[in-house]
């Protein structure tokens, strides 16, 4: 009787029955084609950890469609190593070598901790968080974080990203043989919708009015007046 209340308490142990027993025999075959076949995912999705992004439903995939990375910021560490061993960069060079993905999309979102943690610091103990924010530095603005330098810098940062996508070597082959295409995404949580990085207005369209859902190969963000972003 005790071990009976103390299962229906564990509402997650609850939630992986549900999908074995409800979810699962809809979809057997699917599961069953990706283990025989393999995984054959045409997208890597980079994005930040935020409880609120939630991939699958964003684009509508199912299993074996996208290969996921998730960390804090959705960031892109740097191709040369300089920060250390990053389970994000050996993601990278995975999908892209081994996967041969087509799309690569780096996703933001309004509301980001990680940004915001950016402009205010982390508690003392946080060491390794610390160091990764670091490489947001360059999507900061030299302003006080209003709620809208907050926003702006998130885009700057997935904007970022892009670039150092760009700086490895395997990606901007790729890219630039047009077998790769970035894709630099924000999502407005509280619209539901995604703004995607348009590379050739140099600016975010929401994707409701924009014509594809990201151009590429990367150029320079350019800022609404024209001018280039410092650096
Ligand atoms: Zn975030």
């Amino acid at each position: 009787m005790t071990d009976e209340t103390d299962q229906k308490k564990d509402d997650l142990l609850l939630r992986l029955r549900s999908f074995h027993s409800d979810y699962f025999p809809l979809h057997q075959q699917r599961f069953q084609d990706l283990v025989t076949q393999g995984q054959h995912p045409k997208t890597l999705f980079i994005g930040c950890s935020d409880s609120r992004l939630v991939p699958y439903l964003l684009t509508g995939a199912g299993p074996g469609e996208l290969f996921l990375v998730r960390n804090v910021g959705a960031f892109v560490p740097p191709y040369d190593g300089s920060h250390g061993l990053h389970g994000t960069t050996a993601a990278i060079e995975f999908a892209v070598l081994q996967l041969d993905v087509e799309r690569i999309i780096v996703c933001g979102h309004t509301h980001c901790g990680a940004i915001r943690a950016a402009y205010e610091g982390v508690p003392d103990e946080a060491r390794n968080l610390r160091a990764w924010l670091k490489l947001a530095d360059e999507a900061l603005l030299p302003v006080q974080p209003s709620a809208e330098a907050l926003y702006r810098t998130e885009q700057r940062a997935v904007v970022l990203q892009l670039e150092r996508l760009m700086d490895y070597p395997m990606v901007r082959r790729k890219v630039e043989s047009g077998h790769l295409t970035l894709h630099g995404w924000h999502y407005v949580i509280e619209d539901g919708e995604i703004h995607v990085f348009d590379a050739l207005r140099g600016d975010f369209v929401a994707a409701s009015e924009a014509s594809n859902s990201g151009t590429g190969p990367y150029q320079p963000y350019v800022e609404p007046d024209g001018s280039l972003p410092d650096r």
